[in-house]
This record gives C-alpha cells, sequence and structure tokens, in this order.
C-alpha cells in the first residue's frame, strides 16, 4: 500500500533508465544536461554496477593494428571510421566530464605486442593512418621495434607497434566519479532494483515493473542500458553475451614498464596498475564456453593468461597473482552498438562489446536526443 506523499514523489518520473553501468549513468547525465527540470531515475539490478563497467580494464583504446585489420574483413571502411570516431568522441566527453585527475586518466599511449606469424602486419601501417587520419590528424601508428629490448618481454615478440591515440584510467575511480556526477545533476540512483518488465501505456509513457515491489513506476520514456542482458527486454536481438576475464599480479618492485598493451587481434591486454600487471582477455580460446552471462572464471583460460604472463610479458620471473574477475560483455554480428528505437517510449542503447569505456559517454548522448 503506497502512502499520498510516497505516490507524489516516488512514483512518476520523466525518464526511466534501467541498468547502472557506464551507459545508462552516462544516458542519465546527458539528459539532465538536456532537460535540467525533467526529473530522472536510474534503476541498477546489483548492489554494484553488475555487468561489466566496474570489472573492465580500464583501457581508453581506440582500437589496435591487428583488430583494425580484422575488422577490415567484416566492416566497411566507413565503418570501421565511425567506430574509431565514436570511440575518440566518447573518450572526449568522459574525459571533460569527470577530469582527467578524478578518473586517474593517463595518456600513455599503447603498444601492440607483434610475433615472427604477423609480419605482415607492418605493412599495414600506413593503410590504416591514412584510414583513420580524418579523425586524429596525425599518423595513429608507428613501428617502435627498434625500443623492443627495454620492455623485457619474451623474445617470442618481435614488433612492437605504438598507438599515440590511447590511455589508460582507474575503472573503479571513473564509475564512482560518474555515479557521483549522476546524483550531483539531480539524477536518482537506485540500486538492488532489477526491473522485471516495462509495460507501455500506449503513446503516454510506460510502466516499469520492480522485483519486490508491489507497484509499478510510471515514465514517460524509458531507456534500456542494460548491454547483455538486454535479451530479457528486446528478444529478437542479435545480442551475445561474452565473458571477460582478468587477473591481477601483486605490484612488481621492478617493472620495467607502464602504460597499455595488446595483442592478437584485441583478445589480450595488460597494463601497469599501481606497480601491478593487470592481464585479461583469451576469450577467444573457448567461445562457446565464454558465451555466457555466468560470472565465474573458465581455469584453462586463467591458466592461459598466466602462462602468458610467466612467460611472454614478465618471463623468467616469480609473480604472484592477487586477484582474479570475470565482467559480462555483449556482441553481435557487427561490432557497431546497438542505438535505436523499441517503441514510442522505449529505447536502447546496448552490445558495447569490449569498447564501452570509450564510447559509453557518447552512447550516453545520443540516448539522450531520443527524448
Ligand atoms: C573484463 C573486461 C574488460 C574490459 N575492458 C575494457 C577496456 O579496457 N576498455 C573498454 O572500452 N571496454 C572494456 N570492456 C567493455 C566495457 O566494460 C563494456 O563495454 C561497458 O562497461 C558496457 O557498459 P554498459 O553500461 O553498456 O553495460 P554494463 O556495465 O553491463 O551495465 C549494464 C547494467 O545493467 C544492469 N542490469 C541488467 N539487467 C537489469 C535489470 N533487469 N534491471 C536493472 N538493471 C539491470 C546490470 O547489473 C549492469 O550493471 C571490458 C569488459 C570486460 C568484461
Amino acid at each position: 500500500m503506497l502512502s499520498y506523499w510516497e505516490k507524489e514523489s516516488f512514483i512518476t518520473y520523466d525518464f526511466i533508465i534501467i541498468g547502472g553501468g557506464i551507459v545508462g549513468l552516462s544516458t542519465a547525465v546527458s539528459l539532465r544536461e538536456k532537460y535540467p527540470q525533467k526529473s530522472v531515475l536510474v534503476l541498477e539490478s546489483g548492489f554494484l554496477p553488475s555487468g561489466a563497467s566496474t570489472k573492465n580494464a580500464g583501457f581508453a583504446c581506440v582500437g589496435s593494428l591487428s583488430e583494425i585489420v580484422a575488422d577490415m574483413r567484416t566492416h566497411s571502411s566507413e565503418e570501421i571510421r565511425q567506430l574509431a570516431s565514436m570511440r575518440n568522441e566518447g573518450l572526449k566527453i568522459l574525459r571533460s566530464r569527470l577530469g582527467e585527475g578524478q578518473i586517474d586518466y593517463h595518456h600513455t599511449g599503447s603498444h601492440e605486442l607483434l610475433f615472427h606469424h604477423e609480419k605482415h602486419l607492418l605493412g599495414h601501417i600506413d593503410e590504416v593512418n591514412k584510414l583513420l587520419e580524418p579523425i586524429f590528424e596525425q599518423p595513429v601508428f608507428s613501428d617502435n621495434t627498434q625500443q623492443i629490448n627495454k620492455f623485457g618481454f619474451s623474445s617470442e615478440v618481435k614488433f612492437l607497434i605504438e598507438n599515440k591515440a590511447e590511455g589508460a584510467l582507474h575503472t573503479g575511480k571513473m564509475m564512482k566519479a560518474l555515479i557521483q556526477k549522476a546524483v550531483e545533476t539531480g539524477v536518482e540512483y537506485k540500486t538492488l532494483s532489477r526491473v522485471s518488465k516495462i509495460e507501455e501505456e500506449g503513446k503516454t509513457g510506460v510502466r516499469i515493473r520492480i522485483e519486490n515491489f508491489d507497484h509499478s513506476i510510471r515514465a514517460e520514456k524509458c531507456f534500456i542500458c542494460t548491454n547483455a542482458f538486454a535479451l530479457q527486454f528486446m528478444p529478437e536481438s542479435d545480442i551475445s553475451p561474452g565473458r571477460g576475464q582478468v587477473l591481477i599480479t601483486e605490484p612488481v618492485f621492478d617493472l620495467p614498464w607502464k602504460g597499455i598493451y595488446h595483442f592478437d587481434e584485441g583478445y589480450y591486454y595488460f597494463r601497469e596498475v599501481n606497480g601491478r600487471i593487470l592481464l585479461g582477455g583469451g576469450r577467444n580460446l573457448d567461445f562457446d564456453a565464454e558465451t555466457t552471462s555466468e560470472f565465474e572464471l573458465n581455469s584453462r583460460i586463467q591458466q592461459d593468461l598466466e602462462a602468458k604472463l610467466y612467460e611472454l610479458i614478465f618471463p623468467k620471473r616469480k609473480l604472484n597473482v592477487d586477484m582474479r574477475w570475470s565482467g559480462i560483455m555483449a556482441f553481435g554480428k557487427t561490432k557497431m552498438p546497438i542505438i535505436k528505437q523499441i517503441s514510442e517510449n522505449v529505447v536502447a542503447g546496448v552490445r558495447l562489446g569490449g569498447m564501452g569505456v570509450a564510447i559509453g559517454s557518447l552512447l550516453g548522448k545520443r540516448l539522450s536526443e531520443f527524448a
């Protein structure tokens, strides 16, 4: 039974956002920036955001050379340019909205490690730089193999490609700052609020049902920002969950490098965080098992990550793994995210692949334009 006060103040909003990850929160902030008088509620099912936004590696990345060359097989040049541009634009919004200091952003650049069988990729540097020139206005990729020895990688690593457009941030600080920003701008953010159903009310709005709450909440418009979990609301969509796994070592006192690194078409990535090595990826080793929304660890992938750590990244050294975790991403046949009006009053912004840190803020801005 609701009180008069509850009915007056807690049951009707202008905009409701389902999902409190980077996209949901960015949408909320963009909506309040555009419509300061409108009320905005974000409903998040977990106590913490429980998808990918607090689980990721914190790479502010626009794509590695091998990833882009692989994408050229399945995407048009225009799509590849669009994806890089979205990543670049999204990162600009994120950095200026939250402040680089607040999120520990460092424009470190990045390196991609190439192996003997990938030598041909060096021949694509000029082509990809030209493709991305309208966005970055200077060459993004260069061959930095002459510096290879200073990193101390295994001798299996034969070439190093530098990317000047990338950086690293602290994922926890970024999400905390984003929640704070949303709340400061007047957004209501409710956790432990899992939406079970969206009910259309013709042209006038939607009613949202929440688990363990007997009353529906009404909004003029609702935004689905649940990424890998969006099939619940849009079952016909091309969305597959994809688990990503990460480990982090204890601090390493003489780590010879900082910054961020990729290899194998972006399937593996590692970086320095507070003197530790964070290493993730390996989904391509077991695609079937990793097409899941279960937050578990796959021992085959964890063993592979450890092998890469001990044999490739910091060979012949004893390192201790401190923590391991997984997060759930969303993939489809194309890398383009879904930004679409589902019905008169429901809009979705989902399927961000492994790019959500980069494109999440831009997606929020685009979603706010549907309001
Ligand atoms: C291990 C790992 C490493 C990654 N590394 C990077 C990286 O370095 N750089 C990069 O750009 N990207 C990276 N990504 C991808 C990036 O994290 C995601 O693309 C991004 O976080 C997606 O944001 P989102 O808000 O769309 O989804 P999510 O963060 O998944 O947010 C969706 C939210 O919806 C909530 N939800 C689901 N169902 C409901 C419901 N019914 N009711 C209410 N709430 C609901 C979930 O709890 C979740 O919090 C990585 C991902 C992983 C897993």
